[in-house]
């Protein structure tokens, strides 16, 4: 929760409230936050009828994911009608409205009948005593553990949210099979690492990373070589209207092109959070991006944009006397 003047004269919503207490369309509704959650939900509501306007503190929306992508998400929500205010934030409520103040362009009053706190969600591990049996928190009240999910009291284990660094369904998941793993055949333990995390935000058109951020990979010093996609001319985007599609992959950065491994990737499309799948499996069991280059895909499958874009970094590994024989061949033949 946070603090805003005059909180008391509309109905705030939170995650937990919303779906069980909001039984009438807000009007105006005004979704605090540009994170998933609020991405979601600004937009399931907007097609619901209400007028949503996001008030985002950051610059732009899911300022996880690549500029570009939340660039694109912010012009289809605009799109159809979502008002996407950044870089602000609610000063405070009246009878029926909102106001913010925005890094630029100062006040701005807005119509409001509820609003969504959509600004991340804290742990709660107070009053549980934990610090009776010895297991630490981190700054921010998460449970600490170690690469294999110990606590500092080495007789408990935590898995999670509570723990932390992975807050979502298939991250807790993730996080239990390893601890199963470790616990049953502690000669091959697995360490809990964010190399394979992966997320989708499901809006329309989704998003969906996997693997480090570019952001992470940079921290690390970890090289790579990013390739990105525009959907502008995929057959299959421009029947089903969303040439403004993009991909982007990182990977390893071989000299032999065909011999690279993918590291992470990003994409918003619809079905991105499917299509992706390919690319992340591909990841998982390093396959060298000249085996999917090579594959048939039939036309026209939306996962054919995957092997476009391994391409697109196949044919930059030509050598130049290959480009220059094929540019004789064609002239001969022409
Ligand atoms: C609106 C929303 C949308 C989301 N969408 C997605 C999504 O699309 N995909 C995704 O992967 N993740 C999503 N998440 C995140 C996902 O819900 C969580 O990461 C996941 O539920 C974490 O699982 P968990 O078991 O650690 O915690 P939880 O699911 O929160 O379970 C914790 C349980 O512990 C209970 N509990 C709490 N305190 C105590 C106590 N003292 N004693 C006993 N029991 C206690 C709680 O009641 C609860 O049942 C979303 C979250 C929100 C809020």
């Amino acid at each position: 929760m946070i603090d805003i003047e005059g909180a008391e004269k509309v109905t705030i919503y939170n995650n937990e409230s919303l779906f069980f207490e909001c039984e009438t369309l807000p009007e105006h509704f005004v979704v605090i936050g540009g994170g998933p959650i609020g991405c979601e939900m600004a937009q399931a509501f907007q097609r619901l009828g209400s007028q949503v306007y996001v008030i985002n503190r950051g610059a732009r929306l899911l300022s996880q994911e690549p500029e570009n992508v939340s660039r694109i998400l912010q012009d289809r929500f605009e799109a159809e009608g979502i008002a996407v205010y950044n870089q602000a934030e609610v000063k405070a409520f009246g009878e029926g409205s909102a106001r913010i103040v925005m890094k630029g362009k100062g006040d701005i009053e807005l119509p409001c009948s509820a609003a969504l706190l959509a600004i991340g969600r804290v742990v709660n591990t107070r009053n549980l005593g934990l610090e009776n049996a010895g297991i630490s928190l981190t700054e921010r009240g998460r449970i600490k553990v170690d690469t294999y999910l110990r606590t500092s009291n080495r007789r408990v284990y935590a898995v999670g949210d509570a723990a932390g660094s992975y807050m979502f369904s298939h991250g807790a998941e993730k996080m239990v099979r390893q601890l199963w793993n470790n616990l049953l055949i502690p000669f091959s333990r697995k360490k809990n690492t964010q190399e394979d995390l992966s997320w989708v935000t499901f809006t329309d058109p989704q998003v969906a990373h996997f693997g480090l951020t570019q952001k992470q990979m940079d921290k690390q010093g970890i090289p790579y070589y990013r390739q990105d996609q525009t959907m502008e001319s995929d057959d299959r985007a421009i029947i089903q209207e969303y040439k403004y599609g993009h991909l982007s992959v990182w990977m390893r950065p071989y000299k032999d092109v065909g011999s690279r491994t993918v590291l992470s990737g990003s994409m918003i499309a619809p079905q991105a959070g499917e299509l992706i799948q390919e690319l992340e499996l591909a990841k998982h069991a390093r396959v060298p991006i000249g085996k999917i280059t090579e594959r048939v895909y039939p036309y026209p499958v939306a996962t054919r944009i995957n092997q476009k874009t391994l391409r697109g970094v196949m044919s930059q590994g030509y050598s130049e006397w290959k480009k220059r024989l094929a540019r004789f061949a064609f002239r001969l033949k022409n």
